[in-house]
């Protein structure tokens, strides 16, 4: 008997995990487990800026996603364990208990997660970890990661120029090995109670991304159903006139919480894109909803090129002139206490469904660093609290671009509030929408 523990991370998925089927292929009895300890970590944490926890969102999309992958494991006879604590404490005791001989999991190339790994191999127990988050293989790339171009415009070209195409996901496993014996029994967090400890809230009606309405909540079938709605649709086609709206569910594709969870991965989307253009034949929108992925794709292997140095202040700069972040003005910027409507009124939607779009990320992001003149590592871990769709290497390589701290050679991104008030919110239905939290 070879029993294996599967350690979820930003995988909560059975389709499209080739880490997954590679412990099934290598088990006769698998423990499939997810810490909720290690997921409380943000990664811009600090005292200084106040921000330590997930807030009440993002935990509620993650017991979400939880609970239907619980139930699909179920509905194959096998079951999530849920364990509180950190995974360097809580994977080496149960190995332990269930006589593993490893440990499989995805690799995820980020500070706290990378150093997750490295503890646990030096617990003593064998880690087996998988790169699968990006469209491409690494090695299918036109050049070495450590050659990534500096500039996303000639990452994108390299990789048209090559014809590289985006990996085949692969079908979610048939069966799965049954449970380690021991394992039964095994004391699991009860995810219905720490749903029902977040309380209970009604749906958001003015949110664009309405995680508490079913079609909208977090889990594998939601975001499988929701691919399938949205690519039903001609939605995808107009995406990119409609891509920088600010309200409304269809603006864009919301997929983010799905990806960001790993409940979808971004390789079953370019192929649902795949299938899409091949019906209803090549088309703008679809083509630039790629591009988007690619920015993705872009920000991962930026943080497997850099890793560390993307979490430090001065990020990949040598030197950069000291700033002055003011707390309270940080505090006011939180709770869309500025005197900029637009910026106000997008904080209070952040902080009411925990979305946003990604014009207004794009604002209230420049008007910390560029006029307020912030750390922008406090707004990072502010986004890292709130998003429902947090996702490590996108929010870190955002928001050191918008700060000119990235790879990009032409400076940060400043964006002129006023002018995005004009340009996409003229009526300022947007400022009226959100005017309060
Ligand atoms: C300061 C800042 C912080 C951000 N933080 C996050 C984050 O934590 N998690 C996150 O998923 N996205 C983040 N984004 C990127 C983007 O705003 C969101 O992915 C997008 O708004 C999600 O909505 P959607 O799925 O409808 O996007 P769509 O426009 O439909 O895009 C489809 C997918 O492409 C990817 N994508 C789109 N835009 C970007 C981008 N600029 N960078 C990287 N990938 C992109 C996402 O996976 C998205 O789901 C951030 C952007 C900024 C400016």
């Amino acid at each position: 008997m070879t029993p294996l523990i599967y350690w979820f991370r930003n995988d909560l998925r059975l389709h499209d995990n080739p880490a997954l089927v590679q412990a099934c292929a290598q088990s006769d009895a698998l423990l499939p487990v997810y810490c909720l300890g290690s997921a409380s970590a943000i990664h811009n944490g600090d005292t200084r800026w106040g921000v330590m926890q997930p807030g009440m969102h993002r935990q509620r999309v993650l017991l979400d996603s939880l609970i239907d992958l619980d139930a699909q494991l179920r509905a194959m006879g096998s079951a999530l364990t849920v364990v509180y604590g950190p995974a360097t404490d809580m994977l080496p005791k149960l190995a332990r208990a269930v006589d593993a001989t490893a440990i499989h999991c995805e690799s995820i190339a980020a500070t706290h997660e990378q150093s997750e790994l490295d503890q646990l191999q030096h617990t003593g127990v064998e880690v087996v970890s998988r790169w699968q988050s990006t469209l491409f293989e690494p090695d299918d790339l036109p050049f070495k990661v450590q050659d990534l171009p500096a500039v996303y415009t000639q990452f994108r070209r390299a990789l048209t120029c090559a014809q590289v195409r985006p990996v085949v996901p692969l079908p979610a496993p048939t069966q799965l090995p049954p449970l380690p014996e021991t394992a039964h029994g095994y004391a699991t967090v009860n995810l219905a109670d720490e749903l029902a400890k977040l309380g209970h809230n009604s749906p958001e009606p003015r949110s664009s991304l309405p995680y508490l309405q079913a079609e909208f909540t977090g889990g594998e079938r939601a975001g499988l159903a929701h691919l399938a709605r949205y690519f039903a649709s001609d939605l995808p086609r107009h995406y990119k006139a409609t891509r920088n709206g600010l309200t409304g569910t269809d603006f864009s594709s919301k997929l983010s919480g799905w990806l960001a969870s790993g409940a979808l991965s971004a390789r079953q989307v370019a192929q649902t894109i795949s299938n899409y253009e091949q019906r209803e034949g090549p088309n703008e929108g679809t083509e630039w909803l790629l591009l988007e992925l690619l920015w993705r794709d872009y920000f991962r292997l930026l943080h497997l090129q850099y890793g560390d140095k993307l979490f430090r202040y001065r990020g990949l700069r040598d030197k950069v002139p000291p700033i002055h972040h003011d707390p309270a003005l940080f505090t006011r910027w939180c709770l869309g206490r500025t005197t900029e409507p637009l910026v106000d009124a997008a904080m209070h939607e952040l902080l009411a469904s925990g979305y946003l779009s990604n014009r207004l990320r794009q604002v209230v992001a420049s008007y910390l660093i560029h006029e307020l003149h912030g750390d922008w590592r406090a707004g990072a871990a502010w986004f890292e609290a709130q998003l429902i769709d947090y996702d490590v290497y996108n929010n870190q390589g955002n928001w050191l671009y918008i700060a000119g701290m990235g790879t990009d050679p032409r400076g940060g991104r400043r964006f002129n509030v006023q002018k995005q008030a004009q340009d996409h919110d003229p009526d300022q239905s947007y400022q009226k929408l959100w005017h309060q939290v």
